[in-house]
């Protein structure tokens, strides 16, 4: 078992006076540039988001955090992409910004809607061979709300970005919920699978599953009374 001192030393952010940046998402970003390889946490964010006029607290900090991500390029870590971060703690390791940021695809009109014909307005979210299939404008009985379908690239990293946005194939139809899922599970600033998050997430008996396969895999034995060993 890793022991703590693997964990390198986590230094926590400050707020730097009152931010009176004119939107909510410049606030989060003055917040941020200010702690550079600190953590931040959601406290701390929603501080430095309220309006500096009327006091009052944003409720969708978060969209605007996951914004200064996707549209401004600035890479942003949370406990999904770093083991010593807990919920709610962010971390922006260095200023610098992904080029291509904001440049986000979209499928023509044509496009999105024989995804929308083939998908027969419901989204297509498929897991376990069960596919969602909540449709456009109906009440999401799991996460609430009502459904809005919005087409996802099912691969990020498409080897034919220029000729996607015409291919119906390329896309998916998601309700709100499982564009949040696809997100989390995949890392995009990686193009990897968020093995971590899908582990994270996963359902007791899929956990004592891994945990398992990685005792074996790792080679220790769980004997009769609980305790682990390694196998001789
Ligand atoms: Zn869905």
């Amino acid at each position: 078992m890793a022991s703590k001192k693997d964990t390198p030393h986590k230094l926590y952010g400050k707020l730097k006076g009152q931010y009176r940046q004119k939107s909510v998402k410049k606030r989060i970003e003055a917040l941020f540039l200010d702690n550079i390889g600190k953590v931040v946490t959601r406290e701390q964010i929603i501080k430095a988001a309220t309006d500096p006029k009327t006091g009052q607290q944003p409720e969708n900090w978060h969209q605007r955090l996951s914004e200064l991500r996707t549209d401004d390029g600035y890479t942003i870590l949370s406990w999904r992409n770093r083991g010593d971060l807990k919920i709610q703690e962010y971390l922006m390791p260095h200023t610098r910004k992904r080029s291509n940021a904001g440049k986000r695809v979209r499928p023509t009109d044509t496009a999105w809607l024989a995804v929308l014909k083939r998908a027969n307005y419901s989204c297509e979210w498929k897991e376990a061979g069960i596919v969602c299939g909540l449709k456009n404008g109906e009440i999401d009985p799991v996460g609430g709300g009502r459904v809005k379908l919005t087409p996802d690239h099912k691969n990020p990293h498409s080897l034919h970005p220029d000729t996607d946005p015409e291919d119906p194939a390329q896309w998916q139809a998601l309700c709100g919920r499982h564009q949040v899922t696809k997100k989390n599970y995949w890392d995009t600033t990686t193009g990897k699978l968020n093995t971590y998050a899908i582990v994270q997430f996963a359902p007791e008996t899929e956990k004592k599953r891994i945990f398992h396969f990685l005792l074996s895999y790792f080679g220790y034995n769980i004997r009769r009374d609980g305790t682990i060993a390694r196998q001789k």
